[in-house]
């Protein structure tokens, strides 16, 4: 996708190519029908002069022209734009919508990370409309306009030479004058579309935030901080409307000056007989259209000027660096086994300590391997690599020998199941939001994963049981609720590598029994990787792979890894069947505090 606006728009316009070109050929035409009105003026005039009586046709058929010109041509030209407009118009639209949201669905996930998510969609909507406004309104004014311009300097020329040079003249000295100042204008609509879209985002975020807010009993407060935004757009805007004062003072005076300039130099013409009656109707005639049309168009440069800043702002914010693009000859990965090799892989998020450094580990084909480890150690970093979401900066991850990063995203993730710990759905039918997974499925195998997922029942206890209405994100619905949706969605799938992420952690523990069992059996075809907080979940594991601060420090099972009395069996000792504290400072022998687990006290100097 191009990143800046000309190519963008030349970019969207380009599958239009024919209509394209008849619709600058009408906002051409659209610029001759003044001019030709007023030679058409003069020739009546003339005419009214030199043979009043004798041949009136010289009067009737300009008089004609000038009333068909009108009506027709003129009509006909704005009619056609407008024709054209209202069937393109919105094919450009929604190629504009449709390609920028499949451009971002290909973006890195650090990109949603930095972006809120209603900014971005504002964006989109933004640049679409501005386009629109630019090629319907801006685009066929200016082409009228410059070719207004050269039909009066052809019509100047042809009454005298001097009026021809008078007017470049002025012209010159008029477009340079505007283009500098206009310049600083330029300058000021870009900081304005800035602070408008600053004071956008700060409303999503606001919104997106409402149950904070309410929570806080921060409304005030947010009302407050709002304010300061809505503070500098509006001093952004004063800025660009009294810049723009100035500039349409000057330009206005400097018109003025030119239909007086014309008015005096044409007096003097015809006072010493070098032009007629009917030039000095025509040069008039041109004079006052070119200065219309030169106050009219600079309206719309303003116009215009806001319109590129806000489409150079969306640009600029829904630009994706292209460092997670397939490379170029990437071919579909194929998971048959499902073999993971770790292989000297370092990794570090941008301006961040790195997270990696040569971190090396096998899992063969089918094993289910848990992940454990502080809050902060690295465990979902590895399964984020494993993904794809981000790329491993040196080193490599190969799966069934074949190394990831030489396969195309799409084919990777479409062989590995990931239930998050925290899952969003769609704003769509719960049968639509299982059968996401694997869009092709029938209703009876998405009714039958939803069973295995032990979601079934509570479906059916909706009022519109699988054709229930989730909410934004899938806010009607319980934690544990959306967390049997992602188990049913990975059911479905089947996919040959299953990743939990805390997938079981918003469950209570009855539902969270019946699961377990769903689970094995899934787990049974699969290689899974498991990450939990609370241990006893991995219990059952082949192995556990222990991580601290980016490294595995134990490698077995649940049995070998409590003999080996390590890290492992510290923490296991610290749960007790509970929780693990999510940082290592909770047992730094230097900090001893007490852990709050299921209400009761632990000192937890004792077990560190
Ligand atoms: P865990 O899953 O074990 O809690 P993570 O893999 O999430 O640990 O984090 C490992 C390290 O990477 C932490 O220091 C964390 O702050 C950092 N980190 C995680 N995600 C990001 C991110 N998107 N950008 C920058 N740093 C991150």
């Amino acid at each position: 996708m191009p990143q800046t606006l000309s190519p963008f728009i030349l970019h969207c316009v380009r599958p239009y190519k024919g209509a394209a070109f008849v619709f600058v050929l009408m906002a051409i035409a659209a610029g001759f029908w003044g001019p030709v009105n007023a030679f058409l003026l003069k020739q009546i005039v003339d005419a009214a002069k030199h043979a009043p009586l004798k041949d009136s046709s010289l009067i009737v058929w300009p008089s004609v022209l000038i009333v068909v010109n009108f009506i027709v041509l003129d009509n006909f030209t704005w009619r056609g734009i407008g024709l054209l407009n209202r069937w393109y118009q919105p094919l450009i639209k929604n190629n504009i919508l449709s390609d920028t949201f499949a451009y971002l669905t290909h973006a890195p996930f650090r990109f949603f990370q930095n972006k809120l998510s209603g900014r971005l969609s504002n964006q989109v909507t933004l640049l679409a409309d501005q386009i629109e406004s630019i090629l319907e309104v801006h685009v066929p004014h200016f082409l009228r306009g410059a070719f207004l311009f050269m039909a009066a300097l052809l019509g100047l020329l042809s009454v005298d030479v001097r009026f021809f040079v008078v007017m470049t003249i002025w012209f010159v000295v008029f477009f340079v004058l505007s283009l500098l100042m206009s310049q600083k204008l330029v300058h000021f609509s870009d900081k304005h579309a800035a602070r408008e879209s600053q004071t956008a985002g700060q409303l999503v975020d606001g919104l997106s935030n409402i149950h904070n807010v309410r929570l806080f009993a921060n409304s005030q407060y947010e009302v407050k901080r709002l304010s300061r935004y809505l503070g500098k757009a509006k001093r952004a805007y004063r800025q660009v409307r009294g810049y723009a004062f100035w500039l349409y003072a000057l330009q206005g005076g400097l018109i003025a000056l030119m239909l007086a300039g014309m008015l005096f130099y044409l007096i003097t013409l015809y006072q010493q007989g070098q032009v007629s009656i009917g030039d000095f109707v025509l040069v008039m005639g041109l004079s006052v259209d070119v200065g219309h049309m030169l106050w009219f168009t600079m309206g719309q440069v303003d116009a215009f000027n806001l319109a590129k800043g806000k489409c150079k702002q969306s640009l600029k914010a829904l630009y994706v660096p292209c460092e997670m693009k397939d490379k170029a000859g990437a071919t579909p990965i194929d998971i048959t086994k499902g073999v993971i090799a770790v292989q000297n892989v370092s990794f570090a998020y941008q301006g961040v300590d790195t997270v990696f450094d040569g971190l090396n580990v096998v899992i063969p084909s089918r094993q289910k391997v848990g992940l454990v480890g502080f809050s902060g150690a690295g465990k979902s970093t590895f399964v984020h690599l494993l993904l794809r979401f981000f790329d491993v900066c040196s080193g490599s991850i190969l799966i069934d020998s074949q190394d990831i990063a030489q396969a195309t995203k799409d084919s990777l993730r479409n062989q590995v199941s990931l239930i998050p710990q925290d899952t969003t759905l769609f704003h769509r039918t719960i049968m639509d939001n299982i059968r996401y997974s694997c869009v092709d499925s029938s209703d009876a195998s998405v009714i039958a994963a939803a069973k295995k997922a032990n979601a079934h029942d509570f479906i059916m206890s909706l009022p519109q049981g699988y054709q229930s209405f989730v909410g934004e994100r899938g806010v009607k619905l319980s934690g544990g609720q959306r967390q049997r949706i992602a188990i049913a969605r990975a059911m479905l799938r089947q996919a040959p590598i299953l990743i939990l992420d805390e997938a079981t952690s918003s469950l209570d523990s009855i539902t969270e029994h019946h699961i377990q069992e769903s689970l094995q059996t899934l787990m049974q075809k699969q290689t899974t990787l498991v990450i939990a907080h609370r241990l006893s979940t991995l219990q059952a594991m082949d192995r556990i792979l222990v991580f601290d601060q980016g490294k595995i420090i134990e490698d077995g099972p649940h049995d070998a890894l409590l003999q080996q009395g390590g890290h492992y069996a510290k923490m296991w000792q610290m749960q007790a069947g509970g929780f693990m504290p999510t940082h290592q400072k909770l047992v730094s022998p230097r900090a001893p505090q007490c852990l709050q687990v299921c209400g009761a006290s632990f000192k937890v100097e004792a077990i560190a």
